[in-house]
This record gives structure tokens, sequence and C-alpha cells, in this order.
């Protein structure tokens, strides 16, 4: 989704964005296509409910799916602007060849939990001191406690230049959002010589090492075509690091050094120029910040991220501009009866849909309390997880805590790259979503570690 505002204004000078600007109004790819959502062509619902939940993402349904089953139908309503649910992880394999975009999204309502009226506009105003969320259909929905699970906003239209490569370049890709992703992996096989650049934001990210997996995977596509000698395959990215787990920054350097990949640390993307076939990088600790211009030959982007703008301007949101909560419960900072869930939050830990299945049962536990008079006890050590594809059926699967110590659950090095994992990422975790997280099922994988580890895990 990018700022609509900034897209508006880029639309006056430039004609051919209709695509990017779809995606902030939720598309329905012809082949994820539902049935009219509940409330669409009936009475409207009322307009007091016991729970709001806003987004119908991984942590909107996560939610919504155990808070109907609990407290019955009609008490909640989702809001919810999309017609079909994303599961994003997949992009990464899509990108990679190894998945069709399409198995990524399904019709929203077949996962709308029947129990919940789904209110299928926007979210456009925040008032918590009166208990309200405004839609853009004009509709203001009283709630009694409410649930924030937007997820992040990309805005691609922050570096210059790079909304119209990505319109005009087939050679400029991305795979953060669906009508991107389907340009990755023709790049990669149409790559002839020269560099492919791969690049991390200057913002934070949802998945950390998405940035980075898609590189690997390129790699390994030049290498079984025996073209790697005509790659020159580059990373940038503003951060001192590869990746904020030392365990696995450690393994990720060695991977790149192993490969021959560059490794450019505290560089930043700051410019696309699609007529010369350049990017122009900012080198962050210059001074005077010194600016390169490099070509490509294949360039994937990692978009700037950053809190969806109208919880930016509402009093809900932190310094930041995301979502301001307690780190352990997930409950709002000053609003007692509002709690986050997933990316549109300040939790300080890797955004990811593994996290999102761990905060959602540290969720209820909260909201429970709250309901019964009584202090949240929760307590999220900022649990999550990012598979590290590093080739076609290889992986790494990282996990960690707040304090970017590893908590794996498996009792064997998950540091090594494995074809189990690779497995687990491709074939097992999609369904775990599906099926588990989104019928709000799935909690997250410690009772699990604590088995392997026969009770002695964190
Ligand atoms: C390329 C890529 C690779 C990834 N890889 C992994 C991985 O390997 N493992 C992993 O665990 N995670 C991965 N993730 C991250 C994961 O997908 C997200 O962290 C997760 O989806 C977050 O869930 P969420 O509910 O917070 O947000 P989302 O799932 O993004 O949902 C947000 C929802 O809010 C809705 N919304 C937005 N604005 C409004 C509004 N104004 N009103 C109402 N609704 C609104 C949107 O339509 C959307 O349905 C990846 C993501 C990407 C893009």
């Amino acid at each position: 989704m990018m700022a609509i505002g900034n897209v508006a204004h880029h639309l006056k000078s430039f004609k051919a964005l209709p695509w990017i600007l779809s995606r902030h109004v939720a598309p329905s790819p012809s082949s994820c296509h539902g049935r009219l959502a509940s409330t669409e062509g009936s009475t409207p619902s009322p307009s007091m409910y016991k729970f709001v939940v806003v987004g119908g993402g991984a942590g909107g349904l996560a939610m919504a799916s155990s808070l109907s089953r609990k407290h019955g139908k009609g008490q909640v309503a989702v809001i919810e602007p999309s017609d079909v649910h994303y599961y994003q992880p997949l992009w990464t394999l899509v990108g990679g060849g190894l998945r069709k975009k399409e198995e990524s999204c399904k019709p929203m309502k077949d996962f709308m939990p029947k129990a919940c009226d789904w209110v299928k506009e926007k979210a456009v105003e925040f008032d918590p001191e009166n208990n309200s969320v405004k839609t853009s259909g004009g509709r203001v929905l009283q709630y009694k406690y409410l649930v924030m699970a937007m997820g992040v906003q990309i805005n691609f239209d922050q570096i210059k230049g790079l909304p119209e490569a990505l319109e005009n370049d087939p050679m400029v890709c991305s795979n953060y959002t669906y009508e991107t992703v389907g340009k990755t992996y023709t790049a990669i096989q149409n790559f002839k010589s020269g560099n492919a650049i791969f690049t991390f934001p200057n913002t934070p990210v949802k998945c950390a090492g998405a940035p980075q997996k898609i590189m690997y995977l390129a790699e390994d596509y030049f290498k079984r075509n025996n073209m790697l000698d005509k790659a020159s395959i580059r990373y940038y990215s503003p951060l001192p690091v590869i990746f904020s787990a030392p365990k696995y920054a450690a393994i990720l350097m060695g991977i790149c050094k192993e490969r021959g990949i560059q490794v450019n640390l505290r560089h930043n993307l700051v410019e696309v120029k699609p007529e010369s076939k350049e990017v122009v990088i900012a080198k962050l600790d210059t001074e005077p910040m010194e600016m390169i211009n490099v070509p490509y030959e294949m360039l994937h982007v990692s978009p700037p991220m950053g809190a969806p703008d109208i919880l930016k301007a509402s009093p809900l949101a932190g310094p930041a501009g995301y979502l301001s909560v307690n780190k352990e419960t997930g409950q709002h900072t000053k609003y007692p009866n509002v709690f986050g869930i997933g990316d549109c939050t300040d939790f300080p830990t890797i955004r990811t849909a593994a996290a999102v299945s761990v905060q959602s049962g540290i969720l209820l536990r909260t909201i429970n309390a709250v309901i019964n008079g009584l202090t949240p006890d929760g307590k999220y050590n900022g649990y999550t997880s990012c598979p590290l594809v590093t080739a076609r059926r290889s992986c790494i699967l990282a996990e960690f805590d707040y304090n970017f110590e590893a908590i794996e659950t498996f009792p064997i090095e998950q540091g090594k790259q494995r074809r189990t994992a690779y497995h687990l990422t491709s074939d097992l975790l999609p369904s775990l979503y599906w099926h588990g997280l989104l019928k709000g099922h799935w909690h997250g994988p410690a009772v699990y570690r604590k088995i392997f580890h026969l009770g002695f895990s964190k």
C-alpha cells in the first residue's frame, strides 16, 4: 500500500501508475475473487460491538477467529476492505520461481469467521476517547474493545524513480507486493550479465530476511544455469549488520563470502534511474555524504515501509507512528481497551507472521484479563522467526527473541542450511498459516520447543 496522498501527487506527472495505486484499494486478482461480504447489500449491522478488529490480515483474522469463537455471533466486527487474503511469506518462493503467485492468495470470505460481521471498508479515523472508528463508507463503529491489526504501509514512492522503474523496466522488481512479485522470477530468468542488485530500505521492514532470501535464490538460479561468472551480485543495506541476530548474521556473512556476493553495509538506495539503468546509493558513513551511481542489469528493491498514514495521524500512534503497545502484553500504552498485534504495532521485534502467532496467544490472555478486571500478566519475549531460504531446497530456520538471542524449536543445529527446514517453510508452514493461525488455533511453537528440549528451553 502506498501513501495515497503521495500517489495522487505522482499521478499528476505520471499517468501509468494505476496498478500501484490499486494496491492501496485492495485489488482482487480474478483467481482469488470471493462472493460479496456478508454486510454488502444487506441492512447495515448494528454499529455497537463488543470487539472491533481493524484489518483482516494474519493478526486480524487470528484474533477475530478466537474472539468470535469465545464471545459468540455478532460480538465482533472486522473492518477489512480486501476481497483477498495474501499469504505474504510465499512471495519469496514466488520470486524465486518455486511457487505460483496465485497460490499466495485466497478469497477473504473463506477465512473471515462466520460469527463476525465483516465491514468491507477501510478504517479512516480513530477516536479512542469516544471508543469509535469511522469507516470509508461513513459508518461509525462503537466498540468496547478495539484490536488493531492493520499491517504496515509500503511506500515505493519514498525512493525517487522507483514507481516508474517498477512500471516500465522489466528488470526492476520487488517481492513486497502481489502486483510486483510476478516480475521477479522473469527478471532473474532474463538476466544476461552485469550487476544483480538487491537492497534493504532505510526503515523497519516486515520479514527482515526477505530482502536477502531472494538474492540467494537468484544466485542459486545463476549457478544452476552456468551464469555465475557473468553476474556480479551485490547487496546494499543501510544497517551495520546483514541480520539482527548475531548467530545467524555470522552464518549469512560466511555464505555471502563463499558465494562471492558483495555485501555493502551502511549503503542506502535513494534513487532509481531506469533510463540509464543506474541506482544512486548513499554511503551513510561518509561526511559529507557521498553518493555513488551503480549500474544495474537487474534490481530487486525492498521498499521503505512505515505505519499506515491514518494510524500515524491518530492519537493511538507512538513516536514512530506505529500503535503504541506494552511490549509484553500488547495492550495500548494509553487506552486500556485498545490492543495491537502484528506489523502495525511498535513491539520492538522483527515483524513476521511467526511473531503474530505468538502475539495472538499473549493478546487473548491480555484481553481476557482486562475483561475480568485483572492486570494483564502476559510476558511476550519478542519471539520471531525467519526461514532464511538460501537456495532451492535449502534453508536456515532462524528463531530469536527481543535480545536477538536464538530460541530454536528443534533439538538440532538450526543455523545449518537444511533441506528439511526448506520443506518446513515451503510445504508445512503455509498449511499452518491457513488452517492454524488464521483460525486462531496456532500460538507459536513454545510448547513443542519445551517438549523437544525436555523442558530446558526458554
Ligand atoms: C516478501 C515477504 C516475505 C515474508 N516472509 C515471511 C516469512 O518467511 N515468515 C513470516 O513469518 N513472515 C513473513 N513475512 C511477514 C508477514 O507476512 C507479516 O509479518 C504478517 O502478514 C503481518 O500480519 P499483520 O496482520 O500484522 O499484517 P497483514 O497480514 O499485512 O494484514 C494487514 C491487513 O490490514 C488491512 N488494512 C490495511 N489498512 C486498512 C484500513 N485502513 N482499514 C482496514 N483494514 C486495513 C489490509 O488489507 C490487510 O488485510 C513476509 C512478508 C513479505 C512481504
